[in-house]
């Protein structure tokens, strides 16, 4: 049997009308830059989101460029986060002008640890963001009483888990909502992809939605005026056209990944896998969306490759932990610095995730696993 990672045609193949329907409408515009359609999914995904504002930009990576530079960002200013993340939210602080500050991951949640927050901060921290990884939000609570308490700008990354919720002083809240900005990607592998690259900005401070609604038409509000240097990073008529589509269906797609989820766990606890294979383990604060499931295994390579050998697709998120990256080798991080990241690098493997997975397939996952190791 053939099991992808992920399988996108499977959800093209039940929305195309829809999808082509949507496209037809643009063609036959011919408005392809901002305008109606990309002003009515930012209001769809404000409204999903639970905040004031959204403003589409070109992709994930510019949500977190732009939002930097709207809390402020200067040259040198320092910048919290995880070394076990998609290269793009460090690099998204680099190229703000800002130098990242690494702090370790809690090793059963593979997010930011807390606890290790406040010793890594100095005069120069000025902002932190943390990473809702595989889409299960970080521990909020701890990180925006110490942020607040501190004058610590946050900028949550979600760009893996649009739809998550967090439950903040006991009340549940949507991932991206609860810090100064919240930024989204809607890469066509996320769990609200487009057919290219996008992003978005959610937040509910007017004056930073002002801001990057200035840095993504190159810092001006009228034409050939321009107040600050921004970019060119705008989110498109077609990429909002799709995506307003698809967005019908993601708390569909959400409760399907988190039912898949939980097919794997039970499969897998009773193949008797769970010393061999530890599954995600999801918090009570947190309702995860499986942007990813990834277990954690020893002999992980082998694995890999055994998998493939029987048809199986899995992938590593992430290999190199990013204080062990050549480019940030100028600030000075080495190997053991953050040993449950780097541990992580080692173990993780993310196995078949996505809303059309069947149960036959994942049988299939787990008979494979089994044999792996309980020959
Ligand atoms: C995908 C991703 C990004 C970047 O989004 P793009 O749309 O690919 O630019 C940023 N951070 C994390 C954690 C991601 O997974």
């Amino acid at each position: 049997m053939k099991v992808p990672s992920v399988d996108l045609r499977a959800q093209y193949a039940r929305l195309r009308g829809e999808m082509q329907e949507a496209i037809h409408e643009v063609l036959e515009s011919q408005g392809f830059i901002l305008g109606p359609k990309v002003e009515a999914l930012e209001t769809e995904i404000a409204s999903y989101c639970h905040t004031a504002y959204a403003v589409g930009v070109a992709s994930g990576t510019d949500a977190l460029l732009l939002g930097l530079r709207a809390v402020g960002i200067e040259r040198g200013d320092e910048v919290i986060t995880s070394p076990f993340t998609f290269f793009a939210t460090a690099g998204a602080i680099y190229n703000a002008g800002g130098v990242p500050v690494f702090v370790d991951i809690d090793p059963v949640t593979f997010n930011l640890d807390p606890g290790q927050i406040e010793a890594r901060m100095t005069p120069r921290t000025k902002a932190l963001i943390p990473v809702h990884l595989f889409g299960q939000p970080a521990d909020m609570e701890p990180i925006l009483e110490i942020t607040g308490r501190r004058g610590v700008k946050v900028l949550e990354d979600a760009a893996q888990s649009i739809g998550a919720e967090y439950c903040l002083q006991g009340s549940w809240h949507k991932a991206g909502s609860m810090a100064d900005l919240g930024c989204i990607s809607f890469f066509p592998s996320k769990n609200l992809g487009g057919l290219g690259d996008g992003g978005m900005v959610v937040t509910n401070d007017k004056h930073l939605r002002d801001q990057v609604m200035l840095l993504r038409m190159h810092g001006g509000r009228t034409k050939y005026v321009h107040e600050i240097v921004g970019y060119n990073s705008r989110l498109d008529a077609l990429q909002a056209a799709a995506l307003s589509v698809k967005l019908k269906y993601l708390d569909e797609w959400c409760n399907a990944r988190r039912l898949r989820a939980g097919i794997y766990d039970s499969l897998m606890a009773q193949a008797g896998l769970g010393g061999n294979v530890r599954g995600p383990v999801i918090q009570s604060y947190a309702k995860s969306v499986f942007n990813q499931y990834v277990v954690r295994v020893e002999r992980r390579d082998e694995l890999q490759k055994f998998l493939q050998g029987r048809g199986v697709s899995t992938a590593v998120y992430y290999p190199i932990p990013l204080h062990l990256q050549a480019c940030f080798k100028y600030l000075g991080y080495k190997e053991g610095d953050f040993p449950a990241s780097e541990a992580a690098c080692h173990e993780v493997l993310a196995l078949p995730m996505y809303p059309e997975l069947t149960p036959a397939m994942q049988e299939y996952v787990v008979a494979q696993l089994s044999e792996f190791y309980i020959p």
